[in-house]
């Protein structure tokens, strides 16, 4: 995988929605709902597989070829969300790790599937 760049992707969806004049209706509000209905989307196409079916998707194309759509969709929604509040999606990400680093410490969580306040 290529290293992402991400100011070119926002750059590309703001020319693309710029030139069908839909930024009217790209708020906030609606591309935080549009992104959740592209994730319902993914979810949908996992719905009924087996554990073993969803971690051998990428096998069969016809399915594989719908997840990367999904998956293209659900992450153009998050950058124009993080392009329009002025989010680094790369800082914020980093951060998160790192508060997570805290929140489940290695000797704590190793192997473990527990809630961060429930750790012992
Ligand atoms: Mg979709």
């Amino acid at each position: 995988m290529k290293d992402l760049n991400v100011k070119k992707i926002q750059h590309t969806l703001e020319e693309f929605v710029k030139e069908r004049n839909w930024d009217q209706f790209h708020s906030v509000k609606n591309l935080t709902m549009a992104l959740s209905v592209e994730s319902s989307e993914l979810v949908e196409l996992f719905q009924w597989l087996t554990t073993e079916q969803s971690n051998t998707i990428n096998e069969r194309e016809e399915d594989f070829i719908k997840v990367k759509e999904e998956v293209a969709d659900i992450f153009a929604y998050l950058l124009r969300i993080c392009d329009k509040l002025d989010i680094d999606i790369e800082e914020v990400i980093m951060d998160k790790i790192q508060k997570n680093r805290e929140k489940y410490p290695i000797d704590k969580s190793y192997g473990l599937a527990t809630k961060y306040n429930q750790l012992k």
